[in-house]
């Protein structure tokens, strides 16, 4: 077995890559906990355990300072421990926590937050409808979709990740990460993504097509030029909505609010979530007054929740929308990534994938991803693979990351790209 410093480089498991003994010498009492009383999502957790985050670093408890380069997976979009976020939760906690189930009291933070929302997203996204997260925000979007058009068939794309309930399970496009579930939803009909062709296959029986904006566990997979309108126009002809999932590419991630912005298409169900609520858990989607007064009646309660928008996390999602606005961290995206293209370069990366600050470094092989995330995870900077893309690592650090950050980050990279391709 080969070793970078006492790191070694032998097998490594599919998907999550274990965290190798020597960067956990000692286990804390928190972490042998974990091993004991946690459910674990695969065989390897990453196990790394934070006390205190601030800014764009993560802090292990001996101190270990990470560069936190992925944001929780694009939900600390504005960083860590922001002061107007944590103002906005403790005041609101010192109001209420709850005071009822969603939609049928009026709590202040949720209706102004939801005002904000559709002043920034504008006309056609006139109501939102707040749920827990995002997997629950897209079964909710499947359902009025369904409903709405008195229809049952919906499209989905190839290598997609829309969640893990069954509904999202069933549009997901990794057929790996069905097996063992089935039955699941029937009339759910997969294409590939940015094929034009293909866009055939929404027809008159067709409730809705769900797509992300950009393939987010796919691999950064970016929309060729004119398909996200041309799912549109198709949509349009046949009578169909076109439901955009959001959660990944929202709140800055892609160089504007919104990456529908960014590509110029206006879907009929945007779908939010990650960074919507500021770090607490929250899901949404915002869609046209009329798409959504037939879970009205008909039944009536057609789509409940009781969680939905909680007045802290609504709180917390609105001062980070405000952040990234007041701060105007939208302007520094363009330089920002300029740079982050030129510093990822490195004769190891075979592929850059990216649009603003959600970026995708691709290898020749998934053991080269794997090892550089160990061996780079050393030297404190913090990246994870992709669901469905093996050979890649992600990039996408909190919005706020300077520039002279970039680079440090950068450098910390490419010594760790050295280190592991003197031993391939
Ligand atoms: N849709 C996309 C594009 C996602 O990236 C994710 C999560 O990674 C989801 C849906 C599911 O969201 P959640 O994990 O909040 O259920």
């Amino acid at each position: 077995m080969k070793f970078v410093g006492d790191v070694a480089l032998g097998d490594f498991p599919p998907y999550f890559c274990r965290l190798n003994r020597a960067l956990h010498p000692i286990m804390t009492d928190n972490q042998q906990a974990f091993q004991q009383y946690l459910a674990h999502t695969s065989e390897a957790p990453l196990g790394m355990e934070i006390t205190y985050a601030e800014g764009i670093y993560l802090y292990g408890p001996e101190g270990k300072k990470y560069v936190d380069m992925i944001s929780g997976i694009c939900v600390s979009n504005v960083g860590h421990g922001a002061p107007e976020i944590v103002t906005a939760i403790r005041e609101q906690a010192e109001r209420y926590l709850h005071t009822m189930v969603y939609g049928e009291s009026i709590m202040s933070p949720q209706v102004q937050y939801a005002q904000l929302l559709h002043k920034v997203l504008g006309e056609g996204f006139d109501q939102v409808y707040f749920l827990n997260g995002g997997t629950e925000a897209n079964e909710a979007a499947l359902k009025v979709a369904k409903k709405y058009t008195g229809r049952g068939k919906i499209i989905s794309c190839h290598n997609s990740y829309h969640g893990s309930t069954h509904g999202s399970l069933s549009v997901s496009g990794n057929p790996d990460a069905k097996i063992g579930y089935g039955p699941l939803l029937p009339d759910v009909h997969h294409i590939a993504f940015n094929d034009f062709e293909g866009l055939r296959e929404i027809d008159e029986q067709t409730a809705c097509i769900i797509i992300e904006a950009i393939q987010g566990a796919g691999g950064v997979v970016l929309p060729k030029e004119g398909y996200l309108q041309a799912v549109k126009a198709r949509c349009e002809e046949v009578g169909a909505l076109m439901i955009l999932d959001e959660i990944q590419t929202g709140f800055g991630r892609t160089g504007e609010l919104f990456a529908h912005q960014t590509f110029g298409v206006k879907p009929d169900i945007l779908v939010l979530g990650k960074a919507l609520g500021g770090g607490l858990p929250m899901g949404a989607f915002v869609t046209r007054k009329e798409v959504l007064q037939v879970i009205h009646k008909n039944p009536i309660l057609g789509h409940i929740n009781t969680f939905g928008g909680g007045p802290v996390a609504c709180a917390a999602g609105k001062a980070l929308l405000e952040k990234i606005i007041c701060d105007e961290l939208l302007a520094q995206i363009p330089q920002k990534e300029a740079l982050l293209f030129q510093e990822l370069q490195h004769p190891l990366v075979k592929e850059i994938r990216g649009k603003g600050l959600m970026f995708a470094i691709l290898f020749e092989t998934p053991e080269i991803g794997y090892k550089l995330r160990e061996v780079v995870l050393k030297k404190g900077f913090l990246t994870i693979g992709f669901l469905s893309e093996p050979n890649g690592l992600r990039i996408c650090p909190p919005l706020t990351i300077t520039e002279e950050e970039i680079k440090m980050a950068c450098q910390l990279l490419k010594d760790a790209m050295d280190e592991v391709g003197a031993v391939l």
